[in-house]
Formats: structure tokens, sequence, C-alpha cells
């Protein structure tokens, strides 16, 4: 286990030197996703910086019980309590049940985290399967005194906790800005202060997805889930907990004032979030409209993108910037990516071809220990990879035949593509789709000038089947006044 581990806590605002509570074993809980819909790569983002987290760790020795858990009830349209359940509110629309909806997201999720290579959780549970649990919590925090009961709901009482606790911990926030800050909402009179937020919630008749509890017919608030599930799984005080950055002032703040009041304990000793991916500056999100999904970005189709992105290219583009800044998507900043990564990944196939000879002047073992202080600098991805591109230097240079490599060299850098671009950066080698593109391009073209050639002689039946059966092979034509152009 490497010692020097230092990661960026949101709580304390520092980098911090990472300890486990108790070694080997370390517990990390991430926000998953509410499955209502599908996943943008926004939220592909995230969970992509804690699979390589979950895999650094791991690759450190560390034996972690990655806990992710998938939203599929209590979150609500608005943070502040009101509108409806998103899952639910789907399936009105949809006119199925909202378990359907629950179902047919989280398997696109998983399809998703498959495609970009994400490793699964080691325990993914669902806020539906943990009712009983939510409920023993509020339960605890009302005997504790940090709640309070009105006609079926259950309000923390958030001027009560931050009177004896930091109920700002994470953002550092004023108490009393937030306070001024946040608007007095119709529809929650039952609350005693602006600021406080539900436990519980009771049903009305027409809500589809409630359960009996001691307070009569209800569902959880949002936050209420994480507390319970971390806790069942990590126990009362576990080493990571994560998320995106948008999650702090609200859902993990209430979540530390849960678990306070529960059971006086701060949940996690280190708090990371990830920045926002924005599309020109702003947040990627499903409520502005300005998403782009993992599909669209994998078959090119969508108004902003020139062409299609294969999933290993895109995680490396997720990984060129830190995990702390924002990442701006956009076509060019891909096409870019693309252009690193392919030269990354051509390297590696060269590196297996390269044969051993005289010591190279170049220090491969520092190189190693800068690609290790990189990754032990808050996972540090992008000067991770500007180490691999020395890497890639040297390479060339050998396969050149301007330098030369010892066997016990070729080894480490064996290792270095091996442990970092494999294992800790999760990238896949893919069979090599450009020279593929490229024949596809060259045989579809051909195909194309014979069909014009039959077109010529009038022999409209042969063009017209032509065409069918390109289309039947997933190729479009369009013909114009400039020629036949075509696309997948
Ligand atoms: P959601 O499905 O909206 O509950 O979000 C799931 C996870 O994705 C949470 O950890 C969010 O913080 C994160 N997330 C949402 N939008 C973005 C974004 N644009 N960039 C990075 N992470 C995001
Ligand atoms: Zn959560």
């Amino acid at each position: 286990m490497n010692a020097s581990l230092h990661i960026y806590n949101t709580l304390t605002r520092k980098k911090e030197l990472f300890k486990a509570i108790n070694p080997p074993f370390v517990g990390m809980y991430v926000c998953g996703p509410t499955v209502y819909s599908d996943a943008h790569m926004g939220n592909a983002r995230t969970f992509i910086s804690f699979d390589i987290i979950f895999r650094y760790l791991t690759h450190l020795g560390y034996k972690v019980r990655y806990v992710r858990n998938i939203t599929d009830a209590g979150h609500l349209e608005s943070d502040a309590d009101v509108g409806e359940d998103k899952i639910s509110k789907k399936a009105k629309l949809a006119q199925v049940e909202p378990m359907e909806i629950v179902q047919k997201y989280t398997v696109g999720f998983h399809e998703i985290m498959q495609q970009l290579n994400t490793l699964p959780p080691s325990i993914e549970p669902t806020a539906t399967g943990h009712i009983i649990e939510q409920q023993q919590i509020a339960e605890e925090i009302l005997k504790k005194g940090y709640a309070y009961e009105v006609n079926g709901s259950v309000y923390f009482d958030v001027e009560k906790f931050a009177k004896e606790h930091n109920y700002t911990a994470l953002t550092g926030r004023k108490l009393e800005d937030l306070l001024e800050n946040t608007r007095e909402l119709d529809g929650q009179e039952e609350k005693k202060g602006r600021l406080d937020f539900a436990l519980w919630i009771k049903a009305k008749p027409e809500h589809l997805m409630q359960w009996k509890s001691q307070w009569g017919q209800g569902f959880p608030g949002w936050h209420i889930e994480c507390s319970a599930m971390s806790t069942k799984y990590l126990g009362e005080q576990f080493d990571i907990h994560g998320g995106g950055m948008d999650l702090t002032p609200t859902h993990h703040t209430n979540e530390i004032a849960q678990n306070v009041a529960y059971c006086g304990k701060q949940p996690a000793n280190y708090w990371i979030h990830t920045n926002m991916l924005t599309v020109s500056g702003q947040k990627m999100s499903k409520s502005l409209n300005n998403s782009f999904l993992p599909h669209e970005l994998f078959s090119g189709q969508h108004h902003l993108l020139s062409k299609g992105y294969s999933p290993m290219c895109v995680r490396f583009f997720m990984m060129q910037t830190h995990y702390r800044s924002t990442l701006d998507f956009s076509d060019e900043a891909l096409q870019a990516s693309e252009k690193g990564f392919d030269r990354l990944m051509e390297s590696y196939r060269t590196l297996l071809t390269l044969t051993a000879g005289k010591e190279n002047p170049e220090n491969i073992d520092v190189l190693r220990e800068k690609c290790y202080e990189a990754m032990n600098d808050d996972f540090n991805t992008p000067v991770l990879i500007s180490h691999l591109f020395e890497a890639v230097r040297i390479i060339n240079t050998v396969n050149d035949k301007k330098a030369e490599l010892s066997a016990s060299q070729l080894d480490t850098l064996k290792s270095i593509y091996q442990h970092f671009i494999i294992d800790i950066m999760g990238l896949k080698v893919e069979e090599d789709n450009s020279k593929t593109a490229k024949a596809l391009d060259k045989v579809v073209n051909i195909v194309l000038d014979m069909r014009n050639k039959a077109k010529a002689n009038k022999e409209f039946a042969v063009s017209d089947e032509i065409r069918q059966r390109l289309t039947d092979a997933g190729i479009q034509v369009k013909d114009s006044k400039e020629g036949s152009t075509w696309k997948l």
C-alpha cells in the first residue's frame, strides 16, 4: 500500500494524507443516479472519476467496498421537497408502473457504464429496497429531538441542529446567508424553518410509490436514503464519500446533519466531489436540455458533433482534465482528445513489438515513480497522461531505430502501460477503428459508383436494389445534384 496518497477533502478544504480507518479495507460510498431518464455524459464524468479512484485504491492493495446507490424513489422535482417524484411523474406520463421506469433506466445505466469500461460497484443498493432502514433512522432522529412530525410528515429541524453542530461544514457557508437566500415556498407551511427538509413525506392517495409507516402512508425524503444505505453497508463511519459537486450544498450537507443527529458521527473521513461537465460553460443537465447522451456521442448523431467517438476515446477525454476542474464538452475538444488517445494506444501496440537492445539513457524507473506521484497527488490524471506521453516519445524513438531499450527497461515500460493505462485509467485497446472506417468508406463508394453506372444505363431495378440493400445494412444513401453521399 502506498503511504503517500493525498486526497482533497471537501470537508476540510485541504489536501490530506489518506489514512484508511481499518486498512487494508476501504469503504467508499458514491451517490448514484436517479433512474428516471437516460444518464448523460455529465453523470458519466462523475462515475468515471470514482471508477478511477476505485481502481487506483485497489491497485495500491486496498480491499475496497464500493457502494453506489440507485435512487428509485424519493427524489422530487425540487430539492425543497416540493413537486412530484421524478420517477412517478415519468411513469404517469408513459402510463406504466414506476418500477418499469426504474428497470428501463437502470439497465440503460449499466450498459453505459459497461461501454465506458467502469467497473461495477461492490454493492448497488436501491432506495426502495431500504425503506425500513430509512424509517428507523428518521425515528431515531425524532427521538433525539432533531426532527418533528406534522400531519404524517417528518422534518429535520435544521436551526436546532445548527445551534449545536456545524450544519454548513461542507460548504463553509454562513448559516445566516443561507437563511437569507432561501425563499419561503408554497406548500411548505408545515416546516418550522425554511432550511428544514423532509425525512418522511405524507403521501397523497394518488402518489404512486408509498409505504406504510408509523406516521401513516408516505415515502422517504431524498437525503435519508444515502444515510441509511451507507450506514448499513459501510458502518457509521467510513473512509470516502463522493458525488458531484452540485450535491454539496443540499444533499450532502443534509446527509451529514442526519448522520450526526442519528448517531453523533460525521459519516465519512474524506469527502470527494467531482466538478461539472459543462457545455459552453453551462452545467450539462437534464433540466437545461443541453445534454449529450452516450449513444449520441458514440454514433455521432447529435447536431453539435461532426462524427462519432469511441467509448474509450471519451473516457480518455474525461481524464485529460483533473476531476476537480470543470470540463467543457465540445466537438473540437473531443477531436483533439481522439488524436492523443490514438497516439497513446498506437504506442502500446508498438511497444509490444519492440525487441530488447542496449540500455536507454532515459530513466524508466523514475518515469514510473512520476506516474505514481501524479496519482498520489489527488488522482491527478492529466499529469499522469503527460508522463505517459514521455513514454510514447521514448517508444517512438526506439521504433524509429534512433535509440534502444534494455530488456528490463522494456519490461518496466510494459508494466507502466499495463498498470496505468489498462488497470488504473481503465482504457481498453480497441481494434484500429480508423483503418476499418477507411476501408468501409472505400467499399461503399465503389458500390455507389456501380449504382451510378446502373442508373446511367437506365437499369433502375438494379440501382434501386443496391440502395435498398445498403439501407438494410444500415447505410443511408442521400442523392443530390452534387452526387450521392452516405452515412451509417
Ligand atoms: P442524477 O442522476 O442527476 O441524480 O446525478 C447522478 C450523479 O451525476 C450525481 O453525483 C451528480 O452530482 C452527477 N452529475 C450531474 N450532472 C453532472 C455534470 N454536468 N457533470 C458532472 N457530474 C454531474
Ligand atoms: Zn446520495
